[in-house]
């Protein structure tokens, strides 16, 4: 630890004290704060995972709708979840979810982090989130906005590989610091800090509860910490097929066992489907999996009878109803992008990146 923050443990009740207030007065309402269990809590964090709170949140109240606790979800069919998580992405999730509400349901939950790290899918911070939230242990959670917060109030000025090195860094002042009445509100209040106030490019230090403690509040340096080591990034080319025929959209189902995107669907790519003779269409996205930045464009293929009928007889290749587009797993972004051009007031300027 830096000797910052061995002088900020023992002001730590000060600290918790100042934060909670904080938080209680400005926390948002999310609907898994209003009503807290071990099955929303699950499922919030598992949806906030690698997708923003404000997009989560339909997903997360049409799915405790449809599913509210782990003996309803367990009995789910795997293609009406992932049918139900499309356009959430990372879709590995979804199965993740399924998989611990069949082993959950109908046995007393877990009540530690330890015991929930014991999930497929669920790591140190999601099974402390858990715990903590839901059974109160006082274990800290220590997510990309934590890290960012205790980062700035230490003045660490390390540079690390990633967000899971600098946790396991932070984990041990997080520790510390978690109150150990109340670790669910803190740690919410830890998260909720870093998303509204102690914000990545521009920290709001004049409203921070917390800044009477920090190393660096008020100073530009604040924004430039947490440092991390500049990741070397691929770039990939791929043209897409909007393939239309008859009312219905041509997609290519992942096979189960494929390494990236397993079960799911995605628009075609062009140099897969034979014979098809593209338009004009051109429109580029851009979107990053992993340490590779895609750089796609979408063409627009007119499908003839001839070659509607070759390409229905790949087993990968399916016929999608426009007005069934939402029942099929179609990642987020090929949905997002077949919406729009099915919806000409939303649909993007051709070749321009969104
Ligand atoms: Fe972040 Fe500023 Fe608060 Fe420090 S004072 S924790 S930099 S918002």
């Amino acid at each position: 630890m830096t000797p910052h923050e061995q002088k900020l443990i023992p002001a730590a009740a000060a600290f918790r004290k100042a934060l909670l207030a904080w938080f209680a007065r400005h926390q948002r309402p999310l609907p898994w704060r209003t009503e807290v269990s071990a099955y929303r809590t699950v499922v919030s964090e598992l949806m906030c995972q690698q997708t923003q709170i404000a997009t989560a949140l339909p997903y997360f109240e049409r799915w405790v709708a449809r599913w509210p606790d782990f003996q309803s979800l367990a009995r789910a069919q795997e293609a009406d979840v992932l049918a139900a998580w499309a356009g959430l992405g990372y879709y590995t999730r979804a199965r993740n979810l399924l998989a611990l509400a069949q082993q959950v349901a109908g046995r007393p939950e877990p009540r530690t982090a330890a015991a929930w790290q014991a999930f497929k899918g669920v790591g140190p911070y999601t099974a402390a989130a858990i715990a903590s939230i839901a059974f109160h242990e006082p274990v800290a959670v220590v997510d990309g906005n934590v890290v960012r917060v205790l980062a700035r109030i230490g003045g660490v000025k390390e540079k690390f590989k990633d967000t899971t090195t600098a946790a396991k860094s932070f984990t041990p002042l997080a520790n510390a610091l978690v109150d150990p009445k109340r670790p669910g509100d803190h740690n919410q209040a830890m998260m909720e800090l870093g998303a509204t106030v102690c914000r990545k490019a521009s920290p709001d230090c004049a409203h921070c509860p917390v800044a009477r403690w920090c190393a660096v509040g008020g100073r530009a340096e604040a924004a430039q910490l947490p440092r991390f080591v500049t990741k070397v990034r691929k770039t990939a080319a791929v043209t897409r097929a909007l393939v239309q025929y008859r009312g219905k959209i041509l997609v290519r189902r992942n096979p189960r066992a494929a390494r990236r995107l397993a079960g799911m669907a995605e628009l075609p790519e062009l140099a897969t489907l034979r014979g098809a003779e593209a338009g004009e269409l051109a429109l580029v996205r851009r979107r990053s999996i992993g340490s590779v930045t895609y750089e796609e464009t979408l063409r627009e293929v007119v499908a003839t009878a001839a070659a509607a009928r070759t390409w229905s007889q790949d087993a990968e290749l399916e016929w999608v109803a426009v007005t069934e587009l939402d029942t099929v797993a179609l990642t987020g972004p090929h949905l997002r992008w077949v919406r729009e051009w099915l919806s000409p007031s939303d649909r993007p300027v051709r070749g321009k990146r969104p």
